[in-house]
């Protein structure tokens, strides 16, 4: 059997956003409304502040307004909450993202819950978790958004396909089964309590990774010509690189290319595509705001 496609997600999160760009400036023009994205970052994780650079840069390269607020590490609830509200009031700003993790002392839960659901880019907000599980319009998490645009991409119709989830976090595991759940996949989600976990593998035509555990999905657990989308981000050791790190995802890549249909890289696959679907997030949150409908 020949290696897996190796699905590009640099190139696809590079054709959405200057699709998106494009329909940034359609809406400059037809409605003189410029999409805002604010972003909250609490503390000085340097992960974190090198995430929400990346964010502030391609907001603005897609032609939308960008501000960052960084706070103390020892801000208090008060404060964020209190820079939320300001947010959440300001008419220029149509999407509030708060970068997790945040420090202890402030209640994370709280403040994602008291940003106006409308503005939530995330789509953490219980109201956006509630309308996604019953299939209304919501705000979706980033990630998963990002994953399915490439699933289809390489499937076409997902319709009747086996899929497991592995992994079952709010932001990325429950959402995407969620996703994949609307698409009319049947759907498996795991976590570290399953039993036979390769085995549960075995059955899917579409493997989601999202444990944060370093290669653990194995090339054996993968059925022949299925798709595999990689969300793990880890970083190991590797003393041919100048900075002796490099990064990894859930899935041992080399073993799987052999056997899978298409396959994300790490890095290259879901990451830039995340990022991507946060700015398309935004584009829509704009839209209805303002009451307009969508430029095509
Ligand atoms: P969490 O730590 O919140 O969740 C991990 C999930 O994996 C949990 O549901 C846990 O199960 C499950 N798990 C842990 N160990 C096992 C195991 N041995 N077998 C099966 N399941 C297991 O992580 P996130 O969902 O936030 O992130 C997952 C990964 O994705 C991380 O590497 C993260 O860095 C990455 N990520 C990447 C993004 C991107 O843009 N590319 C965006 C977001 C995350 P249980 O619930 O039972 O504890």
């Amino acid at each position: 059997m020949s290696d897996a496609n190796i699905i590009d997600g640099k190139a696809m999160a590079a054709n959405l956003r200057a699709d998106i760009g494009r329909r940034v400036t359609l809406l400059k023009e037809g409605h003189s409304v410029t999409p805002g994205l604010s972003v909250v970052l609490v503390g000085e994780d340097p992960a974190s502040e090198v995430y929400v650079r990346n964010k502030g840069k391609s907001t603005l390269e897609a032609g939308m307004n960008s501000n960052t607020y960084k706070m103390p590490v020892n801000a208090s609830h008060d404060d964020v909450m209190a820079k939320v509200e300001e947010l959440n009031n300001d008419p220029t700003v149509h999407g509030i993202l708060v970068q997790l993790p945040l420090p202890d002392q402030v209640d994370s839960d709280a403040i994602l819950n008291a940003i106006n659901p409308d503005k939530d880019v995330d789509g953490f907000h219980t109201l956006n978790v509630g309308r996604l599980n019953s299939g209304q319009d919501a705000m979706v998490p980033c990630t998963p958004v990002g994953c399915l645009l490439m699933l289809k991409e390489v499937i076409g119709d997902l319709t009747g396909l086996q899929a497991i989830v592995v992994g079952r976090s709010n932001i990325v595991g429950k959402p995407m089964a969620a996703l994949l759940l609307k698409e009319h996949c049947t759907v498996t989600i795991a976590h570290s309590r399953t039993r036979d976990l390769a085995a549960e593998c075995r059955r899917a035509d579409i493997v989601i990774a999202a444990v944060g555990r370093t290669r653990m999905v194995r090339g054996d657990w993968i059925k022949p010509g299925a798709t595999v989308i990689d969300v793990g981000i880890n970083r190991i050791e590797d003393a041919s690189r100048k900075s002796g790190t490099r990064l990894v995802g859930d899935v041992d890549f080399d073993e799987a290319v052999k056997v899978a249909g298409a396959i994300t890289p790490v890095p290259g696959g879901v990451g830039p595509m995340t990022i991507a679907c946060l700015l398309k997030n935004t584009l829509t949150a704009a839209c209805r705001q303002a009451g307009v409908p969508e430029p095509e």
